[in-house]
């Protein structure tokens, strides 16, 4: 049997014709960039995430680097995040000259860690405390990180929460009140992915950032068109970080199918859950789902030294599996300049040596994962 790691066709199947229409609607209008798809886009956005405003932008890694820059944050700031992300969360802040500063992520979630957050804070010097801006915090694989306490923080220190919610849309937050919050409406953006592998795909790149601020809505939206208010005039540099209404007119009509989609990740979980757990394994550890809704974007297991044979093993079986993210950022070489040792952040070097995602999309059939699980049950030798 084949279970590949994601399979965009099958999803593409059942939603074709309408894709289509939607497709050649925009091309008889021949209008490309920004314009009212995308503003429509926007406001479902806003509206899906709980949010007041929403800025469609050219990528997932552009909504974070058009927050930061709203933000004024440049040479010589510092911004907090972890570094066990994909690339684009630390890129974005060192490609303005600002310096990231990494804190490790809690064993069983793999995000941020709020009490190393605090600490780390507390051990700055006050030349850097006074440079610390904003907290970048990643919704990992879809679960919202622990924002009360990183929201407290943040407050305490003045600081701005920038959500890398890239792989979270539609994730839920409870706070200890019962008050439920979606990614991306919980500190001042929400940074979104439309990458065609995040769980809301365009058919390219593009991005979005959410905001309940109006000033800082209009900042965006100034910063996204080169700065300019009025068209020609500009206040400030900002770049061409515009959506296409070809990727909103595709995210819009794939924004209808979410919850279905989202609820079948869920249960594949929960049947992956089910079965792993009949199994006694030494040193396998599945991902905690402690948030009030994970959406799923990953399932990743955690496998004690064997984390390569399996996926060979795998593999060798027809099941494709992602090492997400084999080197963390702090120990990348364009970041040696920052001076991190292996050993400083060691349950994010731990988790980048032992994880392994496993196929979770929402179009994967019950025998597909009973099969993947079979493989496992192989590999380990149990029963
Ligand atoms: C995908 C992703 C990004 C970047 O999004 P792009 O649209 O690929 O630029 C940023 N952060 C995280 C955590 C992501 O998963």
């Amino acid at each position: 049997m084949k279970v590949p790691l994601l399979d965009l066709k099958k999803q593409f199947e059942k939603i074709k014709d309408e894709i289509m229409t939607t497709i050649e609607d925009v091309c008889d209008s021949q209008y490309f960039i920004l314009g009212p798809r995308v503003a429509e886009l926007e406001e479902q956005i806003a509206q899906y995430c709980g949010c007041k405003y929403a800025v469609g932008v050219s990528s997932g890694t552009d909504a974070i680097l058009i927050s930061l820059m709203s933000e004024g944050i440049g040479v010589g700031d510092r911004v907090i995040t972890t570094p066990y992300t994909f690339f684009a969360t630390a890129g974005a802040i060192a490609r303005l000259g600002a310096v990231p500063i990494f804190v490790d992520i809690e064993k069983q979630t793999y995000n941020m860690d709020a009490n190393k957050l605090a600490r780390t804070i507390q051990s700055l010097d006050s030349m850097e405390r006074s440079k610390l801006k904003a907290i970048v915090p990643i919704h990992l694989y879809g679960q919202c990180a622990d924002m009360e306490p990183i929201m407290t923080i943040a407050k305490e220190f003045h600081l701005t929460v920038i959500e890398d919610a890239a792989q979270a849309i539609g994730a839920e937050y409870q706070f200890q009140n019962g008050s439920i919050k979606r990614a991306g409406s919980i500190g001042q953006y929400g940074c979104f992915s439309f990458f065609p592998s995040k769980n809301l795909g365009a058919f390219g790149d593009g991005g979005i950032v959410t905001t309940n601020d109006k000033a800082r809505y209009d900042q965006l939206k100034i910063l996204r068109v080169h700065g300019s208010d009025p068209k020609y005039y500009h206040k400030s540099i900002g770049g061409n970080f515009r959506l296409d209404a070809l990727q909103a007119a595709v995210v819009m009509l794939k924004l209808k199918y979410l919850d279905e989609w989202t609820e079948n990740r869920r249960q594949n979980a929960n049947e992956y859950r089910r079965l792993i757990n009949e199994m006694e394994i030494d040193g396998m550890i599945l991902p905690l789902d402690r948030e009030k809704r994970h959406i799923y974007n990953q399932f990743v297991i955690y496998v004690k030294d064997k984390r390569g044979a399996l996926q060979t093993y795998l593999k060798e079986h027809g099941v494709g599996t992602e090492i997400y993210y084999p080197v963390p950022l702090h120990l990348q070489e364009c970041f040696n300049y920052l001076k991190y040792q292996m050993g400083d952040l060691p349950i994010s070097e731990d988790a980048a040596k032992n994880t392994l995602a496993l196929p979770i999309y929402p179009e994967l059939e019950r025998e597909q994962i009973a099969y993947v699980v079979d493989i496992m049950r192989k590999f380990f030798k149990v029963s």
